[in-house]
């Protein structure tokens, strides 16, 4: 069978679903990689490299669609690209499947079986091929890089005979993947980073990374995420405000602040307030990586950078992974990778869409005409 990648049409998109490398990997899978002219440019992945790789280019998406049996994405499919899906062919790509039923409707009119990248199952089997945790993990990461160069100085302290400096101040709110990425980051460049999530059992891994985490005066124990699989629920009116008090007792002090505070399926919580933007010092940053879910700062605006009128910049730009489309795009086609050699036990180049395994069921959408989406809960941990 052929795997084929296309060109990301989403604008401002860097990111590709292959690279040179991976195709090696699919090809000892048994299957023969198409990609469309250009598709891997803007990741620093050039034609030439593919070809050397054994990868065939080419000319436009409407012949690789037609030619591939498998094709592989970044961003979710435009309905163009659904339409030109057929019930002998595999999409693999991120789908959004719980906002986006109309492609789901056109993916089962069209009888082809979809893989949604963002469904992979959290369960320690499927690590390798979470997509989710691979982005989010450079989104916290570059969070602190795109804070540092916002930032008019250093985060580590120092002496220097021109005089003394004190390390910058990070507060981290949310330390999921992408805040314990952001946590990792802002330590190694020494500044001193303090951290705050409503899962309490996540304070061990924040202190082991070098922060220290902020606990709240709050009488009740802190809210217990794990009835919720390990994410986040909606916190009581009570908890929120002993919450928004200690960050206010926190803003005038911090010199960056990265909120990456999300809970499934909802809006943003709001929890970096006008006041406490107000109390931040003159050129200060936030880095707001919940903005394309409404923000946990209001002031945020999705994809741009602002400047407040007391001098804070705050940052919600969408597309962090992109902006390191190079690494982004090796670490997603490596979790494509994966999936390909769970989908080809034989290694005979032919999908096996074995829709007994736990985590190919989790993250098929729609199969043989069918809508398979939302998934049953997965057997194993
Ligand atoms: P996420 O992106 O959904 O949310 C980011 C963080 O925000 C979470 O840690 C959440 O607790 C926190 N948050 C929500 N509301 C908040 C509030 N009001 N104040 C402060 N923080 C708040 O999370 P994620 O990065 O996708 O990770 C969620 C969970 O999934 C974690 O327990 C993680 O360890 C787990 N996980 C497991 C696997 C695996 O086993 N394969 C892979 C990835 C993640």
């Amino acid at each position: 069978m052929k795997i084929g990648v296309p060109k990301e049409i989403f604008e401002g998109e860097a990111r590709v679903a292959m690279t040179p490398d991976s195709a090696g990997q699919l090809q000892k899978l048994g299957y023969d990689c198409l990609i469309e002219t250009g598709a891997g440019a803007a990741a620093g992945f050039e034609d030439a490299a593919y070809e050397a790789a054994g990868v065939t280019v080419v000319k436009t998406a409407a012949a690789l669609f037609k030619d591939a049996d498998v094709i592989a994405k970044v961003r979710a499919p435009s309905e163009t690209e659904v339409k030109r899906l057929d019930s002998s062919k595999t999409l693999i790509s991120m789908f959004n499947p719980a906002g986006n039923s109309d492609l789901l409707d056109l993916s089962k009119a069209k009888g082809a079986n979809v893989i949604a990248m963002d469904m992979v199952p959290r369960i320690s089997r499927a690590q390798k091929m979470d997509a989710l945790s691979s982005m989010a993990n450079i989104a916290g990461y570059r969070a602190v890089i795109e804070a540092g160069n916002n930032f008019g100085r250093f985060f580590t302290g120092q002496i220097t005979a021109a005089g003394k400096v004190p390390p910058a101040k990070v507060l981290v709110v949310g330390a999921g993947v992408a805040g314990l990425a952001a946590i990792g980051t802002a330590t190694s460049l020494g500044a001193i980073t303090y951290a705050f999530d409503v899962r309490p059992e996540v304070a061990e891994q924040v202190e082991s990374m070098g922060a220290e985490f902020v606990y709240l005066d709050f009488k009740e124990e802190q809210q217990d995420g794990a009835a919720t699989g390990g994410y986040a629920s909606v916190s009581s009116p009570e908890f929120r405000e002993a919450q928004l008090a200690k960050f206010r007792e926190l803003a005038p002090e911090m010199d960056i602040v990265i909120t990456t505070a999300l809970i499934p399926n909802r809006e943003a919580p709001e929890l970096w307030t006008e006041d406490m933007v107000g109390a931040m010092k003159r050129g200060s940053v936030i880095v707001d990586l919940a903005a394309e879910k409404g923000g946990n700062c209001k002031q945020t605006v999705a994809d741009q950078k602002i400047v407040t009128e007391n001098g804070v910049t705050i940052i919600g730009y969408t597309d962090f992974p992109s902006r390191m489309a190079a690494q982004a795009s090796t670490l997603y086609a490596t979790n494509i990778r994966h999936m390909m050699a769970d989908l080809t036990p034989e290694k005979n180049g032919v999908v096996n869409h074995n829709m007994e395994d736990d985590v190919i069921r989790g993250a098929t959408v729609t199969h043989q005409g069918e809508i398979t989406f939302p998934p049953p809960p997965p057997k194993v941990k």
